[in-house]
């Protein structure tokens, strides 16, 4: 059983935004009246809206995905997967040990040698078209396994996750018969086996961005999903039985860190690919120094989403909601740090916060809901234990009033202002539905406050002029900048960070070089 989730009830029940502040620390909590806007017992507040969950059977138990077979985990043990939403237990998961991790390689690397690599690359793309088209088939099971399991809103696992999932197949299953041009003049040539570990916050997604690749470059593949978020992988593996992918050539291995490690540090491991925290990606970068494989490290950020004072105010405090309070601010990219220029910032952050006071949270299965669960118990305690430092430091915290889940793992939409950029909300990565506010006078004081930061991985510009756009576009060091617009992604764009976010790209054409050897 993992440590940090425990079975409670089933489903969620409601209460006042006070009594539910178990979420937050209580002292210098500013909350907003409970009557404004939609929220709470205004007459105009929302009939609920439940997806139905009958379109899923999750099973009791789920084994590990090895050489196209389920299996049984070596050690015999299980761990249990919750829905964040309602504490239930939902299945029992194979604990994969070392051993299941070299089966799996095993399995991997005897179909690259003698199945995947062998097979015309036009032949290997029909597979990945078979499963993008699978996927939308399915669209509606994965997007309901995706928020029984992750916490996130169905409108995002049915809007975003779920149909990008599948594009990035489609996507890749073009590039399959045309690796020569991805690297013009040089022989393609794929790793052989790769290593995948994927987070808790994008399951199914990041699953597709890594697995798509590989496969189009002709790779064979064992990726080990995040222990909290195993459900839509082993969906997968159904969806590859489904299209008839030899065996072998995808393997689902779930199981703690250390099986991650085993995985990754395999010699007949060619190329490793991970997502997920600075922390573990610097240990993941120790683990294989001196080994010659191929990293791809997708690691943290701290976003500055700028506004400038010309911005078309709406659509920026738009952007900027959307920028943090997608999929509970548990983004890589977010823009969790809002820099709004001093001689607009009363103005800006006054719309902000009647927004904030339109946004609805709780179930998660609700096609209204904007913000879901936080996905565990002890993402909630980290969350709440950066946002205590925030208020103990000085800031100014700020939070509408808005009815919680009695049970579940919620947390409110937080804004901080009065943030100086040393406070570790400035400066560290929350994973949650937390703004802080920095104001700027000039342009050279937004690069400069957005540039300060251990990470690089994205940033967002709100202003009318298309000349201050890249001028500033051109200064920040990130990897993705957005003008106008904020966590827009598409397959044939590439995405990926500088500094402690990591290194290599994923998506576009770039992304498909970190699966090729080109002689
Ligand atoms: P981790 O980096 O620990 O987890 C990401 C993946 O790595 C999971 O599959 C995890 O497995 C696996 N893993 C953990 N330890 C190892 C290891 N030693 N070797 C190989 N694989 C390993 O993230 P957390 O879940 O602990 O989240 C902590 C923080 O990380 C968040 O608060 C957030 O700030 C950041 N984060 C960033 C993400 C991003 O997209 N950039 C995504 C997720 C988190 P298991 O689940 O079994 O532990």
């Amino acid at each position: 059983m993992s440590s940090d989730q425990s079975p409670k009830g089933t489903a969620p029940r409601r209460t006042t935004a006070r009594a539910a502040s178990v979420t937050t620390p209580a002292p210098a909590a500013t909350v907003a009246p409970a009557s404004s806007g939609l929220a709470g017992s205004s007459p105009w507040a929302y009939a609920p809206a439940p997806e139905s969950r009958e379109i899923v059977t999750i099973r009791q138990r789920y084994g590990l995905f090895i050489d196209g077979k389920e299996r049984a985990p070596s050690g015999g043990e299980v761990t249990i997967t919750y829905n964040p939403a309602t504490e239930e237990p939902l299945a029992e998961i194979a604990k994969g040990t070392p051993a299941d991790a070299d089966r799996a390689i095993e399995a991997a690397d005897r179909a690259y040698r003698k199945v995947w690599s062998k097979l015309h690359p036009r032949e290997r793309a029909k597979y990945l078209y078979r499963i993008s088209r699978i996927l939308q088939e399915r669209s509606r099971e994965f997007a309901v396994t995706e928020t029984m399991d992750s916490g996130k809103p169905i409108r995002e696992s049915r809007d975003v996750d779920v149909p990008l999932a599948a594009a990035h197949f489609w996507y890749y299953a073009g590039w399959a018969d045309k690796l020569e041009y991805a690297v013009p003049g040089r022989r393609p040539e794929a790793h052989g086996v790769v290593g995948q570990v994927i987070p808790w916050n994008f399951p199914l997604l990041m699953l597709a961005w890594k697995i798509a690749p590989a496969l189009a470059a002709g790779n064979t593949v064992v990726l080990k999903p995040a222990s909290t978020t195993p459900l839509t992988a082993l969906l997968f593996a159904d969806v590859c039985r489904q299209a008839e992918l030899p065996d072998g050539v995808v393997n689902i291995v779930t199981g703690p860190g250390s099986t991650g490690m085993s995985i990754v540090t395999d010699p007949r491991v060619a190329k490793v690919a991970f997502t997920g925290s600075t922390s573990v990606g610097v240990t993941i970068a120790k683990g294989i120094a001196g080994q010659g494989k191929g990293l791809t490290l997708e690691l943290g950020g701290k976003a500055a989403n700028i506004v400038f004072e010309d911005a078309a105010l709406d659509q920026a405090v738009e952007g900027v909601v959307n920028g943090i309070f997608f999929n509970q601010g548990e983004v890589c990219c977010a823009g969790s740090r809002l820099l709004v220029q001093e001689s607009i910032a009363e103005e800006f952050l006054a719309r902000l916060r009647d927004r904030m006071s339109m946004l609805r949270i709780g179930d998660p299965m609700d096609k209204n809901t904007d913000i879901g669960a936080i996905n565990s118990k002890a993402q909630m305690e980290s969350i709440g234990e950066l946002v205590a430092s925030g208020v103990a430091e000085g800031a100014q915290i700020w939070q509408p009033a808005c009815d919680l889940p009695t049970r579940g793992w919620f947390f409110r939409p937080t804004l901080f202002t009065n943030v100086a950029q040393s406070h570790r909300i400035a400066r560290e990565e929350i994973f949650g539905p937390v703004l802080a506010t920095i104001t700027f006078r000039t342009v050279s004081e937004a690069i400069e406050k957005a540039n300060n930061t251990a990470y690089g991985l994205s940033a967002g510009i709100w202003t009318e002029k298309g000349s201050r756009i890249l001028q500033v576009a051109s200064a920040l060091k990130a990897g993705v900048v957005w003008a106008n617009t904020f966590n827009r992604f598409d397959p044939t764009a590439p995405f990926g960070g500088y500094k402690e976010s990591g290194y290599g790209r994923e998506g576009g054409m770039q992304g498909l070089h970190a699966y090729l050897r080109s002689s």
